[in-house]
């Protein structure tokens, strides 16, 4: 690769030493491509410039641009050891504030009386004076322009704003001369797309917030057809060569169970069954909302792929979740004459052994684990059978990257997450569907209230009544630890929570503090002195975990306070009461699975979400938690707030895609433009299924680079 254009190196640029290289590399820019291609996270509107009287703007809470005209020279003090503080008077025609920076003494050498800068910061009014506190701070020169809207982007350590633009900018000036547009006409055309270049060059430098616009939908396009591509291409490995299952009579295994089987059960089933049937793999996603009844029809599946002597494997994201479908299962096919071993981590290096030469020699015909299942060097002897429950966990991309390897058995993915119709498009790719669209007889509508902290009295006497009536309650808060906002550095970054083009990013409301399981499991037990509380997250060791879990099924303990990690098909029937503290922090299908997690047996269920936040958005979303009990309805109304972010990927896919993955697709809220890239990747596919043709370059390139990131992601 030669050392120019988008190849040079960063290490090549002006001012950039092996220290701020390897900053850079660290965030995933070694090259001017890749510097380019590094997206701002938001954006500063500098050129809205206001007055300092102006009604209004010292009470609305928002960073404003201001000239402002230095009144007197600035005073720095030495307020203690380590606090330089330098104050300044500055005017417009309207009135003076009183300006002031922290530990930026040298600024004395910059701002002298009758200079004038644009300031740009948060102006408030503090017992009738005007003040702006470290606000960001340019020249101001009649025939010099300033930038109006600025990009502000991600940090890395040992970087700031000032650095990433220059390297950017550099960046663009260097890749300018080279063609750049891999979309054929027809897309640009049929759906009102920017061209490349345009779009990367007002992503960094918006000549307008219409030019904006443009360029994100551009590259929000992009991603999504670089998602799209690989998630297709991946479905399109001809899978072959899979064990037919002949027998299909699932009596034996039927008539064990207490229910009969709804009817979307039993034709997912038998959607399941034909499938097996065939030597051509089953690639099927079995879909169907929280409690509606899917672990019986996997068990199905595994009746019959080891009814004829074969093995079979289920997948699932969590220890907790292992050991339930194990204590479910094992008896169910036991019962037959089938041995089921759970592998987990919590194995003692002697009983792993077992379970592996249990595998190799063919003792065992089910385990059940998680997904290290297939990373492990686990060898089967004649592994027929594949089902990875929960599958939304593992994120689209993991989903692919387990097809690879499992080519030549039959697979079944199990999600709750009931995915807009769109979407489906894009994350199941070219998988057959089967959907439980129906729930078992006899299931309760679980009420939901959205209440506030003035509530709280209340909630201890219901959570009592439940116990009295022999129901357990959970409580799930979103940490384990009070979050502690870490102590701003440098003014910049200070000036960086000022972002407020509502253009790009969400709108940051207001959060209230978090609640911590920690502190709070031990305040409860303190209120409910009668009553059995226990606490359990994602730290615990699993064999810990799992003991709660158990005693909390057995009735022994009342209130279970936790994190998320009761979230994922946790079935305790007689649990009744689903308390969410800090609601506001989960997305709507999070929230409908942990909803599911109770009204699982005859008595009465609740779900209370607990927040004290007033933005909108959140009172919107939580509204719709109490309005709908459709996952459906949920998962379309959290795609429109949210964006598909959520449904494509698992949360270490989106913080681990750096510079130009996810970043814009996770937050698209267009449905057309996801549907129209998933075909415009198809297309593409289509022409040139294994994208080799020198236009398909840019294409083959990106897919590659989202493939080697998920492949490295760890859920
Ligand atoms: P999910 O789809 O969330 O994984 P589960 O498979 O955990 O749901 O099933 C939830 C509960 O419903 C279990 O207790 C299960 O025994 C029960 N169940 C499943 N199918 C039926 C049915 N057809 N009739 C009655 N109960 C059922
Ligand atoms: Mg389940």
């Amino acid at each position: 690769m030669k050392n120019e254009g988008s190849n040079t190196r960063i290490s090549e640029l002006r001012g950039i030493g092996p220290a701020r290289a390897k900053a850079f590399a660290d965030i995933g820019i070694e090259t001017a491509g890749d510097a380019i291609r590094y997206l701002p996270r938001a954006y500063q509107d500098r050129g809205d410039v206001r007055t300092l009287r102006e009604p209004g703007v010292a009470a609305d809470g928002l960073p404003h641009s201001f000239i402002l005209t230095v009144a007197a020279e600035p005073v720095a003090r030495t307020v203690r050891r380590g606090m330089n503080i330098l104050k300044f008077r500055a005017f417009d025609e309207s009135g003076t504030a009183e300006i002031t920076y922290f530990n930026q003494p040298y600024l004395k050498n910059t701002i002298h009386t009758g200079d004038t800068f644009r300031f740009f910061g948060k102006l408030r009014l503090e017992k009738s004076t005007l003040k702006l506190t470290s606000p960001i701070i340019e020249r101001w020169q009649e025939d010099v322009p300033l930038r109006g809207i600025v990009p502000v982007y991600p940090l890395g350590a040992g970087l700031t704003q000032k650095i990433i633009s220059r390297v950017v900018t550099e960046s663009l000036a260097l890749s300018a001369a080279e063609p750049m547009e891999y979309l054929p006409d027809a897309v640009l055309r049929e759906n009102g797309l920017a061209a490349e270049r345009f779009a990367i060059e007002n992503i960094h430098n918006p000549q307008s917030p219409g030019t904006l616009a443009s360029a994100k939908k551009r590259l929000t396009f992009d991603e999504l057809t670089t998602i799209a591509a690989a998630i297709s291409e991946a479905g399109r490995v001809r899978r072959t060569g899979a064990v037919p299952i002949g027998n299909a009579d699932l009596s034996p295994l039927l008539s064990r169970l207490p229910y009969e089987l709804t009817g979307a059960q039993a034709r997912s089933v038998s959607e399941i069954a034909a499938d097996m049937g065939k030597d051509a793999p089953m690639n099927r996603i079995l879909t169907g909302d929280v409690g509606s009844g899917k672990t019986i029809c996997a068990a199905a599946a595994i009746f019959l792929a080891v009814r004829e002597g074969h093995q079979a494997a289920l997948m699932v994201p969590t220890e907790i979740l292992a050991n339930q479908h194990f204590r479910e299962l094992e008896p169910l096919l036991g019962g037959l004459g089938y041995r089921t071993a759970l592998l987990t981590g919590t194995l003692t290096t002697a009983q792993k052994r077992t379970v592996l030469s249990g595998l190799a020699n063919a003792e065992i015909d089910l385990v059940i684990g998680t997904h290290a299942l297939l990373t492990e060097s686990v060898v089967f002897s004649d592994l027929a059978l594949v089902v990875t429950d929960e599958q939304h966990r593992f994120g689209v991309l993991q989903r692919a990257a387990l097809a690879d390897k499992a080519k030549s058995v039959h697979t079944l993915v199990m999600s709750a997450t009931p995915i807009p119709r769109t979407l489906s498009l894009i994350a199941y790719g070219d998988l057959s569907l089967s959907r439980i669209d129906e729930m078992p007889p006899g299931r309760q509508k679980v009420d939901t209230f959205v209440v506030d902290e003035t509530y709280r009295p209340r909630l201890l006497t219901f959570i009592q009544k439940q116990a009295s009536e022999g129901h357990q309650t959970y409580i799930v808060c979103p940490s384990v630890e009070e979050t502690k906002l870490p102590a701003k550095k440098k003014a910049e970054e200070d000036a960086e929570e000022m972002t407020n083009l509502s253009l790009f990013a969400l709108p940051e409301e207001e959060q209230p503090p978090l609640k911590a399981a920690v502190t709070y499991a031990a305040e409860l037990a303190d209120a409910l002195p009668d009553l059995s509380v226990a606490f359990v997250h994602g730290k615990m060791k699993s064999a810990e975990k799992d003991g709660v879990m158990r005693r909390f099924a057995a009735g022994e303990i009342d209130v279970l306070v936790s994190t998320t990690v009761i979230e994922v098909g946790v079935n305790v029937p007689s649990a009744t009461l689903m308390i969410v503290e800090n609601a506001e922090r989960f997305g709507l299908s999070q929230l409908h699975q942990l909803r599911g997690r109770v009204g699982r047996g005859d008595a009465k269920s609740y779900c209370i979400l607990v927040s004290d936040a007033k933005g909108e958005t959140a009172r919107r979303r939580l509204d719709t938690m109490k309005k709908t009990s459709d996952g459906f309805k949920i998962a379309e109304e959290d795609l429109a707030i949210r964006g598909p972010g959520d449904f494509l990927a698992s949360g270490s896919e989106v913080r681990q895609s750096g510079a130009a993955a996810l970043n814009l697709a996770a937050t698209c809220t267009d449905p057309a433009l996801i549907e129209a890239a998933t075909t415009a990747a198809r297309t593409i596919l289509d022409s040139d299924p294994t994208l080799a043709l020198p236009e398909h370059a840019t294409l083959r390139e990106r897919v590659d680079r989202l493939r080697l990131r998920s492949a490295n992601t760890e859920n």
